[in-house]
């Protein structure tokens, strides 16, 4: 018997449901990864990503083989090929079985559903990248919740009545082999910020629960500090599951919290929420095709300005904490989500630009892009998404820079040409350069956020006078 373990974003050995099955079900085991680089491009997703990708693969076809499983990385343009090539790939290679865990985008789903007509033998589908399955936490009716609040309730009596499973280590499925290379095609920018792998993963874990966990509820929203986990580009890939989230959670403080006010509750709240955006991507395709949670918004009038689009991409708007972040994002591949949510706000409500151009620019740019929790966090930011901010509840980025950045810590490091403001200032510069005519030093605000603000509200009225018309 030969079984086939199809890894796509779950790039981890511990923990990974499809891989334990196979290996469970006796017999020998192969693994591949097929790399889409049409696809790729038209995802949009970026290059750092894609070196990230490459080098957890290197890590997990060294561990596999360990395992006695060669891992394979093939080849074919776009998500259309793959029927095909798997198809001719399990013939010459007389697998029996195909195993896989399950991927959420709608394009991700079709191909998936192309390979099970295609393939003549059984393909085997697990849950892998949630705490609770998909489907599973439902309203009354049987549907899918539509705000967070009441979800979230009702994922966290599932785990107190049931528990999670955090599977054990897997068994070799033969003797250790020679790990084959691994080499993706196309535009890489290096991760080495990111040691790649799941021991690494692992320990990135484990300190942040033992030196951070308890903080995290007064650290989280600073991001000069390192407050969170930073693990998003690992729980992204899969190269860490959720369960051993939950397992680290609970090993350090001895118990789970289930409830505001518990201790290492509020990280664990960031863990439903992941899921919660996950669900929700199942539940409703068309936020995978570019559709408005909210159907009526998506008549609002976006601004079609490529200019300040640009100046926004490139950190030059003229508002400190909105450049910093956005540098940041282009340097590092990262962003923190205080800041995230702040230069969500200015893009939509300030600029009133489309939430899909900053979506598809996060994507462009992220070590942990996606899909689920970047179009949540950006409908969530442009109010047409559920359990939106109401509409008229706008980030001011100089209040929020005075609140989340007290000491412009964030900002010197990112935009050096205010590095020496003091920090009174530094969240508004303008004047203060002024005085000591230093203008050319730092651009001018390019809107006036209190006039910027009273559009996005208009903009807004505006669609909902007409839907009581
Ligand atoms: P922690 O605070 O340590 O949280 C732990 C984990 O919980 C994270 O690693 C992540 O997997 C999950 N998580 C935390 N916050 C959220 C959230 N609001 N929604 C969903 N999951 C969450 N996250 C991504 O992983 N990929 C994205 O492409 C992405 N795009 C975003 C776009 C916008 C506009 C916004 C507002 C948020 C976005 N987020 C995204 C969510 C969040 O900003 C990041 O997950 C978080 O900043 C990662 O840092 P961390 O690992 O230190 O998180």
């Amino acid at each position: 018997m030969q079984h086939l373990v199809w890894f796509r974003n779950d790039l981890r050995v511990a923990d990974n449901p499809a891989l334990h099955a196979a290996i469970s079900e006796g017999g020998q085991v192969k693994a591949v990864y097929i790399d889409c680089p049409g696809q790729w491009q038209e995802h949009g997703n970026s290059p750092i990503q894609r070196d990230f990708i490459e080098k957890n693969l290197q890590s997990l076809s060294r561990q596999l083989a360990g395992l006695g499983i060669l891992l394979e990385v093939l080849e074919c343009d776009c998500f259309d090929d793959v029927p095909r090539l798997l198809a001719e790939w399990t013939a010459r290679q007389q697998i029996d079985a195909l195993y896989a865990n399950r991927d959420i985008g709608i394009n991700e789903r079709r191909r998936d559903k192309a390979v099970q007509q295609a393939l003549p033998i059984p393909c085997r589908v697990y849950n892998g990248d949630c705490v609770m399955n998909h489907g599973s936490i439902t309203t009354q009716n049987g549907d899918m919740y539509k705000v967070f609040t009441p979800y979230s309730k009702a994922w966290l009596s599932t785990l107190k009545a049931k528990g999670y499973r955090l599977l054990p280590a897997p068994d070799a499925a033969g003797k250790p082999c020679e790990p084959a290379a691994v080499t993706l095609r196309g535009e890489k920018k290096d991760s080495r910020d990111w040691p790649a792998g799941e021991q690494a993963a692992h320990q990135a874990l484990a300190r942040f629960c033992a030196e951070s966990l308890l903080d995290y509820a007064e650290q989280r929203d600073f991001p000069a500090m390192e407050g969170t986990s930073r693990l998003s580009p690992y729980l992204a890939l899969g190269v860490l599951s959720p369960n051993q989230c939950l397992a680290a959670i609970e090993s350090e403080l001895g118990f789970l919290p289930f409830g505001k006010g518990e201790q290492g509750f509020s990280w664990l709240n960031e863990i439903i929420w992941r899921e919660f955006y996950r669900h929700l991507l199942v539940a409703f395709p068309g936020l995978s095709m570019n559709r408005a949670f909210k159907p009526e918004t998506e008549a609002l009038q976006w601004s079609r300005d490529q200019k300040a689009f640009t100046a926004w991409c490139e950190g030059q708007t003229g508002y400190p904490i909105v450049d910093a972040a956005m540098r940041c994002l282009r340097e590092t591949g990262w962003m923190h989500n205080r800041l995230r949510m702040i230069v969500a706000s200015f893009l939509t409500k300030d600029l009133h630009i489309h939430w899909q151009q900053g979506e598809a620019w996060f994507m462009a740019n992220l070590i942990d892009g996606e899909l689920a929790a970047n179009n949540g966090g950006w409908q969530w930011a442009a109010g047409t998404g559920a359990d939106a901010a109401p509409y008229f509840r706008v980030f001011n980025p100089v209040t929020q820079s005075e609140r989340f950045d007290p000491n412009g810590d964030f900002i010197r490091r990112w935009v050096p040409e205010l590095a020496d403001v003091p920090a009174k200032h530094i969240h508004a510069p303008h004047d203060w350069l002024r005085q000591r005519r230093r203008e050319q030093d730092y651009m001018p605000p390019m809107v006036d956020h209190g006039k910027a603000r009273l559009h996005a509200i208009a903009m807004f009225d505006a669609l909902k006078a007409e839907e009581e018309s």
